[in-house]
């Protein structure tokens, strides 16, 4: 129970008493008012006191025995005084009150049995009022401090409201600034990573930019040590070309690989999802190394084992990049034994196909120390690996990056001086099976049939007379007859005057870039509107268009595959590819 509900209770339990008495009180006052026209001969006088009495002075010595009879009958202590005999009765211990008893002249004070209980009612009675007043007192003194508790309590009650209403006003102000708090630092944030998002953007562009801008140099540099050496030279050239030839190589890797890099950790690096065939990527990662594993003396075997389904769905470009790294790392750390590729059925999960990737060699072995740092970026083995072998430390952290991108994760079995197994597991969906050549498959095998080659006239779009000379090298190499146009407007006149078998077009030019002329070319083929361009009229109907750029992202491929391009060729133009291009072009 609350302090509030106990005050309350007695406030209420004080009240009940004191009604009580009052009402005792008035029955009191009305009965004496009906005895005193029997006895009109007394006059009661109450005095207050504590072990003292009220009475005349030198009169309180004697206590007649009639009277203390009377006296152990009374409750209260009776001081009778005798105005005639002088008499005074007195009870000190027990005294509460006096009651001077003023007969009539002559009159016997006790002799009355009504006088008698009269007086001992009114003793009674002063009693009582002693009690009454003292009650009243206290009443009046717990009235006093309930009144001060009731108004302390109010102002307890005040104040915690006073401090409540602080509090909530402290609360909502609080709640404001942290709003107001929050908003702005989201607004900050917001402007970060909008700032952000720009510098991603621009450096995102700034590499494909550095991306083209280096691999236009390389282009001619590898592409005209590829036609230095099929040219007569003497050792001591060829060694040259070789070296020239071999640097390059590396350097665009090396671009690669820090362009693909970049484009992993700014998660703009998308997995494709198209059908391809397995074995045939095996089969041409394991043609890439056959030369150097000979080289070394070294056995280079590979398996697609049986059970592994024909055609899956997937990147094909990516998970051959993953299976040349492992076996350029295999084939570079090993200098006897064997280096073998293998794919693994783990079992089919409804239409998808669990494999297994193996690449083990028999080479140097890493120790387990450092079997965890290679994966990191810019990580080798030790300092004297770069030394030895060369290398950025950037081929396994791409690996392990484009496995987990597609769904695995790359794990490692090595023993230091016995050889390395690097593995994944991938899930494929499987596609349907193939219905023509063309794509992957096709693009780097090297042709061995002797088939008649068909002279195919080739239109060359380019701007750069570097690459215009290079390019038309090589497909004359090939056998074609090449016309060469600056830009894309060029390349409309050109198409006035003359019919191709086939138009290479890069992307970037003056004038008229290379997606421009290529939706003219389509528009005019399209709308029938040959009349003016007898060289598209004559041509194959619509004229295979084959887009030409430094540029190695999917989206400038998708771009121009959407402005009506057949396919796609990164520079530098590596001859298998260019080759079987232009194989499938004459079949
Ligand atoms: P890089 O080969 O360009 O240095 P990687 O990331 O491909 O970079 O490899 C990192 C390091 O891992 C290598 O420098 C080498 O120390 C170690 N390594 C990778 N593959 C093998 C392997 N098959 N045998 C022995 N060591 C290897």
């Amino acid at each position: 129970m609350s302090r509030r509900d106990k005050n309350a209770m007695l406030d209420v339990d004080l009240d009940n008493v004191f009604s009580e008495l009052e009402e005792e009180h008035a029955r009191e006052r009305e009965y004496v008012a009906t005895l005193a026209p029997l006895i009109p001969s007394f006059v009661f006088v109450l005095v207050m006191a504590d072990d003292t009495v009220f009475a005349p002075p030198g009169q309180e010595e004697k206590i007649p025995l009639p009277a203390a009879d009377i006296l152990e009958q009374a409750r209260a202590g009776i001081a009778l005084y005798d105005d005639v005999s002088g008499a005074a009765v007195i009870r000190a211990d027990v005294v509460e009150g006096v009651v001077v008893c003023r007969p009539a002249a002559g009159g016997d004070a006790l002799a009355a049995p009504l006088t008698l209980e009269l007086l001992i009612s009114c003793v009674e009675r002063a009693g009582r009022e002693l009690r009454f007043a003292e009650i009243r007192i206290e009443n009046e003194q717990l009235s006093r401090q309930i009144g001060a508790m009731k108004a302390k309590h109010q102002e307890l009650i005040a104040h915690n409201h006073r401090q409540y209403l602080l509090i909530q006003q402290k609360e909502k102000e609080y709640a404001r600034t942290l709003e107001d708090k929050i908003a702005e630092r989201t607004a900050e944030l917001r402007k970060a990573n909008r700032e952000l998002q720009e510098a991603s953007r621009l450096k995102s562009e700034f590499l494909a930019n550095m991306s083209h801008e280096l691999r236009t140099p390389m282009n001619a540099i590898i592409g005209f040590s590829d036609l230095l050496l099929d040219t007569d030279l003497d050792p001591e050239q060829k060694e040259f070309a070789i070296t020239i030839k071999q640097s390059g190589d590396g350097l665009l890797t090396l671009i690669n690989d820090i362009l693909d890099f970049s484009k992993i950790e700014a998660g703009k690096l998308d997995i494709a999802h198209e059908p391809f065939g397995l074995r045939d990527i095996v089969k041409n990662v394991a043609a890439m190394f056959r030369k150097p594993a000979m080289d070394k003396n070294i056995d280079l075997r590979w398996e697609v084992e049986e059970a592994v389904p024909d055609r899956l769905m997937g990147d094909s470009s990516r998970i051959k990049q993953i299976l040349v790294n492992l076996a350029g790392n295999a084939m570079k750390f090993t200098h006897d034994g064997e280096v073998a590729i293998l794919v693994q059925s783990i079992g089919m999960e409804g239409d998808k196909a669990a494999l297994r990737f193996l690449v083990s060699d028999t080479g140097i072995g890493i120790p387990a120390a450092q079997q965890n740092a290679i994966f990191e970026k810019f990580t080798q083995a030790d300092g004297s690996i770069t030394r030895k072998y060369g290398g950025t430390g950037l081929g396994l952290a791409i690996t392990c990056q484009l496995v987990g991108l597609m769904g695995g994760h790359v794990f490692l079995a090595s023993e230091e001086g016995k050889g390395s197994t690097f593995g994944f597991t991938l899930r494929f969906e499987v596609a349907a099976a193939a219905t023509g050549a063309g794509g992957e498959e096709n693009a780097d095998r090297e042709g061995s049939d002797n088939k008649e080659k068909k002279a195919l006239r080739v239109l060359l779009v380019e701007d750069n007379a570097v690459n215009q000379r290079l390019a038309s090298l090589m497909l004359k190499k090939e056998g074609c007859e090449v016309d060469v146009a600056g830009d894309g407007l060029k390349a409309l006149e050109q198409l006035k005057q003359s019919a191709y078998d086939l138009i290479l077009m890069d992307l970037q030019m003056p004038n008229m870039d290379g997606m421009e002329a290529t939706r003219r070319i389509r528009e005019i083929e399209t709308g029938g509107d040959t009349a003016g361009y007898p060289g598209l009229a004559a041509s194959p109907h619509p004229v295979p268009i084959v887009g030409l750029s430094a540029h190695a992202r999917k989206e400038d491929a998708d771009k121009a595959k959407a402005a009506g391009m057949d396919d796609f060729l990164t520079k530098p133009i590596v001859r298998p590819k260019l080759v079987a291009l232009l194989r499938r072009m004459s079949a």
